[in-house]
């Protein structure tokens, strides 16, 4: 069985093929960035809506199969933008309705996990799941991914590319920041936010902002960015490791490209105990191919959802998911 997923919830449009054994066909995708400023959300669905057909058709070349073949339809039901989830979910339903295949609607946090522990053969690992878009601490327990702790305002990726955008660091900013970063090794003390087992990241972004303006330093308030934000990430991960009693941590989203970051978890990792993972490159950020072995994994397990239920939900929470192809 071939499953054709769709990922849309924020600036990408993807479309992943793959079969019922986690081989990966085909992982296409299209990615929006905006002129100047943020995301646009209707900005970011119109781009999607022009490219859907090009990168799906990609998709199927590099496949080397027929939009027939496909026996399955996964989409990316939520969290994210509402246009941006409305244009992936139109697209999913026709395909869905017009190759008469059943159709499931994933949640994106969940699949960025579900594909790391495909590729990384992890069994049950502690996630953090940095992005644009998303901050979470992930495990499971008792039949769902729980959240053990998130951002409690931007995500970590946000914070970095609005502070690059603010200083005039091309976007996204979470590449020229580690680069800057290299360049220095004085760190300048910034507001470090935990709060229980939540991260807050507002603060810090607006203080580096302030900071470079009053003449620091930019190397060196990139550098002091992510040793804050990086300790803070790795000090509620950490709590989770040991809380768990888990005995592998990974680490995915578009912001586990930073070596820094590796480096810091891979280092908490070895002193509880726990293997480290990291998915390459091409599957930590937003693609279909999570999509795409998400829905697999549902369909296996027997789950079955109607046209009438694929209605798409901006603020699905991690937590909130039954994972029906895990025992508890
Ligand atoms: P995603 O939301 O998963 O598509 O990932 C995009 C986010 O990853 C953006 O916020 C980027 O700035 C961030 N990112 C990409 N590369 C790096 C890096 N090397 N260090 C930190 N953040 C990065
Ligand atoms: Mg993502």
């Amino acid at each position: 069985m071939l499953c054709l997923g769709i990922e849309g919830t924020a600036h990408t449009f993807g479309v992943g093929i793959v079969d019922s054994s986690g081989k990966v066909l085909a992982n296409s995708s299209k990615t929006y960035f905006p002129e100047k400023g943020g995301i646009h959300p209707r900005e970011a669905a119109q781009f999607h809506s022009t490219n859907a057909r090009g990168v799906l058709n990609t998709a199927l070349e590099h496949a080397k199969i027929e939009i027939d073949d496909i026996g399955l339809i996964a989409f990316s039901q939520g969290p994210g933008l509402g246009p941006v989830l409305r244009t992936a979910a139109t697209a999913a339903r026709a395909l869905a309705v017009w190759l008469d295949v059943p159709i499931i609607g994933v949640n994106h946090c969940i699949a960025h996990v579900e594909i790391g522990r495909l590729t990384e053969k992890a069994k049950d690992p502690v996630t953090l799941y940095v992005s644009g878009g998303n901050t979470q601490v992930i495990a499971f327990d008792a039949g769902r991914y729980r959240v053990f702790g998130e951002t409690i305002d931007i995500p970590i990726g946000n914070c970095i590319d609005v502070f690059a955008r603010e200083i005039g660091l091309p976007h996204p900013g979470g590449p020229s920041v580690e680069r800057m970063a290299l360049e220095s090794k004085r760190y300048i003390p910034l507001p470090y936010v935990v709060k229980g087992m939540d991260l807050s990241f507002s603060g810090l972004m607006t203080e580096a902002v302030r900071r470079c303006r009053a003449g620091f330093g930019v190397n060196d308030i990139c550098f002091s960015l992510q040793e804050t934000a990086f300790a803070a990430l790795v000090e509620v991960t950490e709590r989770a490791v040991a809380h768990t009693e888990k005995k592998e941590v990974m680490l995915t989203g578009g912001v586990a490209a930073n070596k820094r970051l590796r480096e810091m978890l891979n280092l908490m990792s070895e002193e509880q105990g726990a293997k480290f993972f990291v998915p390459p490159k091409e599957l930590c950020g937003d693609q279909g191919a999570m999509i795409a072995w998400n829905g697999i994994l549902a369909h296996k397990s027997g789950f079955k959802q109607e046209i009438k239920e694929t209605e798409v939900k901006q603020r699905w929470r991690t937590d909130e998911v039954d994972i029906t192809w895990r025992r508890r």
